[in-house]
């Protein structure tokens, strides 16, 4: 047995040991029964496709402990399809709802102990991963694969609150191809944005903004976060095909229309920037990271946007997370009472 968090408010967003994970395995063609194990480890194959050929898709989303006590899963179903869409994508067999579905009660259920109190700030964050442990030499996908979804408790993203970030704004690289693979949620991309995101954050940056590969003119978006701009009552956001459509953004947008805001999800070109009053990185893990300042060091140019969050970044945030927190009525139905 591991121990359960002392000082939830003091926990970082990093891996922190829980009781169990759940796993469900695929082999002669068809998915098994979901399987509780108490092991951090995987046994697999040194030639499966995960290893060798990038068929890894992951999944990121929250529960929140309410005031009632009650724990709250945020849009879990929007993650469920997402992960088929990138199983798709990759030639992964999609996992069926049923199996998404008992595998995310269970291991929230068996490590409820690990759900951090309200009013701490912290949650529980749930990492679905999905790979292809069939082995393979020849270029192929694999045979078998392998549905885990395991826990961590995580702390609140800015301990000090909300915290304006700068940003580099890269131009030589690429995290993503124009028709490739932006669009899932595979580790490859990451992989692809490790040493400018490293570079970035050795310059000072927090974070790495990327533009799309082809014609280098429009924002993509963050490394693991998109990207918004907000323009007196008007939310935009880039439409690409290379980047992850972010449930988060999606929950944005909804509640910016709530607000009698206008909502743009289109091409956003670079100097678009300057017409911005607030901009901001979003995403489960923080939901808004609110942007400083973006250095276009390549075209000598820096738009800033002030040292605080601005107003309506501000009220977007509060807005998601009483409804993540059962504070707010749930008027679009994205939670799921446990
Ligand atoms: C996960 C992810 C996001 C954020 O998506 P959410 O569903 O809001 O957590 C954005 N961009 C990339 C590349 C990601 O992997």
């Amino acid at each position: 047995m591991k121990t359960i968090p002392e000082e939830w408010s003091r926990l970082s967003f990093a891996y922190y040991p829980t009781d169990y994970n759940v796993r469900c395995y695929y082999r002669d063609g068809k998915w098994g029964a979901v399987e509780t194990s108490s092991s951090e480890h995987i046994v697999m194959h040194i030639s499966a496709t995960a290893l060798h050929y990038g068929q890894e898709i992951f999944e990121g989303l929250k529960a929140f402990r309410g005031k009632d006590g009650r724990v709250r899963i945020f849009r879990w179903k929007e993650n469920h399809e997402r992960m088929n869409f990138s199983a798709r994508g990759i030639l992964v067999p999609e996992v069926p709802e049923a199996i998404f579905e008992e595998a995310l009660r269970r291991v929230i259920e068996l490590n409820a102990d690990y759900v951090p109190p309200y009013g701490t700030g912290a949650s529980l964050y749930i990492r679905p991963l999905l790979i292809g442990t069939g082995a393979r030499l020849g270029v192929a996908p694999a045979d078998e694969f392998l549905f885990v979804i395991f826990v961590s408790p995580v702390g609140p993203y800015f301990p000090t609150g909300f915290k304006c970030v700068d940003v580099k704004l890269v131009r030589d690289v690429d995290r993503a191809a124009t028709l490739g693979t932006g669009r899932y949620k595979i580790g490859g991309n990451y992989a692809a944005s490790l040493v400018s995101g490293a570079q970035a954050y050795s310059e000072g940056f927090k974070m790495a903004l990327y533009l799309d590969a082809k014609e280098k003119k429009y924002i993509d978006e963050c490394g693991p976060a998109n990207f918004f701009g907000i323009r007196e009552n008007t939310y935009v956001t880039p439409d690409s095909e290379s980047i992850l459509r972010s449930i988060t953004n999606m929950s944005l947008r909804a509640l910016a229309e709530d607000m009698g805001m206008t909502v743009e999800r289109r091409k956003v070109p670079v100097e678009e920037l300057s017409t911005f009053s607030e901009t901001g990185a979003c995403g489960t893990a923080a939901v808004i990271t609110p942007i400083k300042s973006i250095h276009d060091k390549e075209m000598n140019a820096i738009y800033r946007y002030g040292d605080e969050p601005g107003e309506k970044s501000v009220t977007l945030y509060r807005r998601l997370q009483a409804v993540q927190l059962g504070d707010a009525e749930d008027k679009f139905g994205w939670v799921t009472v446990l």
